[in-house]
């Protein structure tokens, strides 16, 4: 007889939302490890057994200790850091997904609205300013993730159809500020050599709405503007049935993975994410690693795959009484060591502070994680989402974090080509060297500092 574990549920049982994939495997613990062990491919079936386990302190320990044992020897001691400023265009949107609190509705930024919001639209000027100041201060990647604003579109021959034709399109005018096109903004971001690292592929599905332009010749453009590599967020779990209660406006899965495939086309680099803790279960995790695992075999563009937990306090989810709140830390370590386990083909795995804090987040880097996000210096969707770990993050911060555990620092460029140990030196302060204004000066000031120091 098969060895079939369950894990709970986490969405509010009122609601009953029939998945057909279920969190349980035929597959018996023992057969999954030994494979895991073994270094063979694991089945979705084999993932779900070694998932599931969160109640299972022995089994638990024991997938923990052999993908941290896999990580040693995948990537070794070293714990990689990027110094990353975060700079999102807009929190309009028109799309309403349940697990955001990024977002504010688009109609409230048109003229002709009253109604009061915090949100924000940077227009071309205003992103060359902060982009021009984030680079001055050291940082090499600029990360931007933005809502889907009506007025958003690709280029100026893009406006040109949707002014014809429009598809979820209103003209900037209409709006207090113009948030320009996508060339533009990436045009603008671009400050010396910085890498930028934006463009979703629900973003490029926006940027090509109305038009029959595959996301290859969108990538494409967005590359000679100076885009430099593209996050697989918008991802969530790349499970239809998740989809359909978490985000039904956006794209699906099989859209998604058009997305990349066409950024990989375009010969771009790529993340991946997967966000999870909410309605989801462990099969949903697993299945979603597989669609990630067979985009890669595919393209081998991805550097790194990020599991992002979800912070709940402040979205529709929570406050729906949809879920009753985000994953258990067991569950969180089972994501990360099952994700070094079942991805045998990305190398880096991703523990992102933002969704952790630094407690845990040093923990998951010893249960397969190597790369430890970013500095990131403005960081705004997990903070709106009710996160609590602060928006940034200092050299000198990562140094000591890092080493507390054993391991190396290293800041490392986005695409991972390029790496530096970062040592103290007996006073001597730490910063990035990396990058286009990078010369080993911290990123952060005095006050800034020290108000890390107090989180
Ligand atoms: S996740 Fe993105 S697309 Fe969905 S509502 Fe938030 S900003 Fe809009």
């Amino acid at each position: 007889m098969s060895d079939v574990f369950e894990t709970k549920a986490r969405f509010n049982p009122k609601r009953d939302f029939s998945f057909e994939h279920l969190p349980h495997s035929n597959v018996p613990f023992e057969e999954a490890f030994k494979k895991a062990r073994d270094g063979e491919r694991l089945s979705v079936d084999d993932g779900v057994a070694l998932m599931i386990v969160s109640d299972d302190p022995d089994r638990k320990a024991k997938v923990l200790e052999l993908a941290n044992q896999r990580r040693k020897v995948m990537v070794g001691e070293e714990v990689t850091f990027v110094a990353c400023m975060n700079l999102n265009l807009t929190t309009a949107c028109t799309v309403g997904c349940l697990f955001c609190s990024y977002k504010d509705s688009a109609h409230l930024f048109q003229v002709n609205s009253t109604e009061k919001h915090d949100g924000f639209t940077r227009t071309v000027e205003e992103t060359t300013q902060l982009a021009q100041a984030g680079a001055e201060r050291g940082i090499y990647e600029i990360c931007s993730v933005s809502g889907l604003h009506p007025a958003l579109v690709l280029n100026e021959k893009h406006r040109k159809i949707l002014e014809k034709n429009p598809v979820n399109y209103k003209p900037a005018k209409e709006f207090h500020k113009d948030p320009g096109t996508y060339v533009d903004q990436i045009k603008a971001l671009k400050v010396g050599g910085v890498h930028i690292h934006s463009m979703t592929p629900e973003e490029a599905y926006h940027g090509k709405r109305g038009t029959d332009w595959s996301y290859r010749e969108v990538y494409e453009t967005l590359k000679e503007a100076g885009l430099n590599s593209v996050p697989g967020t918008a991802a969530e779990i790349l499970v239809d049935e998740v989809r359909d209660v978490i985000c039904p406006g956006k794209i699906n899965t099989a859209e998604w993975i058009q997305g990349m495939e066409g950024a990989a086309e375009a010969d771009l680099p790529m993340t991946a994410t997967i966000m999870y803790g909410h309605v989801d279960n462990a099969r949903h995790r697993v299945m979603h690693m597989d669609v990630i695992r067979n985009l890669q075999d595919r393209s081998h563009n991805i550097n790194e795959f990020v599991p992002l937990k979800f912070v709940h306090p402040n979205t529709p989810l929570f406050q729906l009484g949809m879920v009753d709140g985000s994953s258990t830390s067991s569950e969180d370590e089972l994501m990360i060591a099952v994700s070094r386990l079942f991805l045998d083909n990305i190398k880096n795995i991703q523990v992102s502070w933002v969704k952790y804090g630094d407690t845990l987040g040093k923990h998951l880097l010893n249960c397969g994680g190597n790369d430890f996000m970013g500095t990131l210096l403005n960081e705004e969707i997990t903070q709106r989402a009710g996160g609590g770990y602060g928006s940034f993050r200092s050299f000198e911060n990562y140094y000591d974090m890092i080493t507390s555990i054993g391991r190396i620092p290293v800041e490392r460029s986005t695409d991972y080509k390029l790496k530096r140990v970062v040592k103290a030196q007996p006073n001597q302060p730490i910063g990035p060297t990396l990058g286009p204004y990078a010369d080993g000066t911290p990123l952060l000031n005095e006050e800034e500092t020290n108000a890390l120091r107090s989180l």
